[in-house]
């Protein structure tokens, strides 16, 4: 665990040091839970949007989008449940005063747990050697075996009170679990109680209740009240999808671990209209389209896996995370949820507006049902940052070895495609190519030019950003027209003409081979 937090903190301090994401307001001692994105955190931040757009919308014909505003009326609220229900279950210690949610507290409990297990199977591993048969091992070990099944009724436990809304019992289950106060280390802990997420503002000059606005908490809401206005417009027929990407806000309790979990975040949703009864075929065909996306960019099948939901929200009649392994453990990046037509028709009775589907086929109008698929923007590019982030020893130029620390971020997600570099700086012949080649590329793609410090540093420079290619102008270029392109991860140059470059980089970088490969 200990390497895994410090490589928690070398992709942090990567992250600012190369410009991906500053602290917000870091002047003023920063505000806990936000963060800002830099020039380059912006630029692969943006291509990852780009990435799950065009998946969605442009390699769907029956998907189209919508950008709704972050103020929605404030009956929206009401009818969705977040005034009601969407709460987190919280408690301070009475020493530390610092404040947690319960569930989390018990699953960090749960996390020891598993770790223990972990432990036992670490050590029979190295003690059997290849005859070892994990399976079995965790069918037949005793010690094991009591630990899944004190974690297994934890889960099940924990799982009704967040359900039943049972506040007395997570208080009790931390209380019998002797769970103690991280900061304090003591176990003088307030009652548990609900706390509301959303965040409020007020509208102009109207005073009190009236005027209250909430900022949405999650995109879906303007998709649910905009689903007729779109149908209409975009004449879909069921089945259909609208995607959206936009900021949400939630007054969250616990705000650690970067951007895992921020107050203001992005989400990147879609919500596809289907008739009700196939929810389950279109649940299965959305878990495995998503796991599909996520592995095209190179994510291993080990570092993701399903989690299906231990307690139901109040919308749902099925759910499923994809949960991926970032340097902290597996925890959810994306969320697949059958909805059923809880929105559309909470939203019907609250407006009085019908918001219903004709269907041309059966000549009959239902409220359609609903399946979700909803992933954290700044989620997914923490999980993108950590997969690619590698310290590795490569040769160097004097025939020995030296650390580089590269991003090995999939070329089309890459935040600069190709960087232009004279091999030597203090020679005009050779600055003045170069820049003559940059910007003949340069409206094709992302692309920087840099003549600072020896040809070894700037490649290095180019390996913490992630940039694929390289593209490096020398003598033999004054003489041929040609340069030679390096690539990245394997470090393989060749050599190609000036008026391939465009071609090549492009070609090599471009997300479509995503879709169709
Ligand atoms: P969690 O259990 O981690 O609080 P959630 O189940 O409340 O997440 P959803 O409401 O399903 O999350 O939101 C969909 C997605 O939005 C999540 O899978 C996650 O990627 C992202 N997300 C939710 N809350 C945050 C946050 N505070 N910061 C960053 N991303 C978030």
């Amino acid at each position: 665990m200990a390497n895994q937090d410090d490589l928690f903190k070398k992709i942090t301090s990567h992250c600012k040091e190369y410009g991906f994401i500053f602290q917000s307001s870091e002047i003023y001692d920063g505000l806990a839970a936000t963060y800002d994105y830099g020039p380059y955190g912006i630029l692969l931040k943006n291509n990852i949007k780009d990435y799950w757009w065009k998946s969605m919308v442009q390699m769907h014909e029956n998907i189209v989008g919508i950008d709704a505003a972050i103020f929605m009326h404030p009956t929206t609220w009401k009818a969705s449940g977040h005034v009601d229900a969407f709460n987190d279950p919280m408690l301070d210690n009475k020493d530390s005063k610092k404040r947690y949610r319960a569930d989390v507290l018990i699953e960090e409990y749960m996390d020891k747990i598993e770790a223990k297990i972990n432990k036992e199977i670490t050590k029979a591993k190295k003690r059997f050697g290849d005859a070892f048969d994990e399976e079995q091992f965790r069918a037949t070990n005793p010690r094991v075996l009591a630990n899944t099944e004190k974690k297994d009724n934890i889960a099940a436990r924990l799982a009704k009170a967040m359900t039943d809304g049972d506040m007395d019992d997570l208080k009790a289950q931390i209380e019998e679990y002797g769970i103690v106060c991280p900061a304090s280390g003591s176990r003088n802990w307030t009652d548990v109680r609900q706390f509301n997420l959303m965040f409020s503002t007020q509208l102009g000059a109207v005073a009190g209740e009236e005027g209250k606005l909430y900022l949405r908490p999650e995109t879906a809401q303007g998709i649910f009240v905009n689903f007729l206005n779109v149908q209409k417009s975009s004449r879909q027929k069921l089945p259909f999808g609208i995607a959206q990407i936009g900021k949400a806000f939630r007054n969250e309790i616990v705000a650690r671990q970067f951007i895992f979990r921020m107050r203001e975040f992005e989400q990147m949703e879609m919500q596809f209209f289907i008739k009700p009864g196939t929810q389950m075929k279109w649940y299965e065909y959305w878990k495995e389209s998503r796991l599909k996306w996520h592995k095209a960019i190179g994510h291993e099948s080990e570092n993701l896996r399903f989690h299906d939901h231990d307690n139901l929200a109040h919308y749902a009649d099925a759910a499923v995370d994809i949960q991926f392994n970032f340097p902290f453990g597996f925890k959810e990046l994306e969320g697949i949820h059958s909805r059923t037509d809880f929105d559309l028709a909470s939203h019907q009775e609250h407006s009085g507006k019908k918001l219903q589907y004709f269907d041309p086929e059966t000549k009959e109008s239902y409220i359609p049902y609903v399946l979700e698929t909803s992933i954290g923007c700044d989620r997914m590019f923490l999980a993108t940052i950590s997969h690619a982030y590698t310290q590795e020893m490569v040769p160097d130029s004097k025939g020995g070895e030296a650390e580089r620390t590269v991003l090995k971020i999939h070329p089309a997600l890459a935040p600069i495609k190709c960087a232009v570099l004279p091999l030597v700086k203090n020679k005009p012949e050779l600055t003045e190519k170069a820049r003559k080649i940059f910007d003949s590329v340069k409206a094709y793609f992302d692309c920087q030019y840099d003549e600072k410090d020896a040809i070894g540093r700037r490649y290095r420079r180019q390996d913490a950003i992630g940039t694929p290619y390289c593209i490096t102008v020398d003598f033999e270029t004054l003489e041929d027209d040609t340069v030679t392109i390096r690539e990245r991860d394997s470090l393989a140059q060749e050599r190609i003409p000036i008026s391939k470059i465009a071609e090549i980089v492009k070609e090599r970088t471009d997300m479509a081979a995503l879709f169709v490969g």
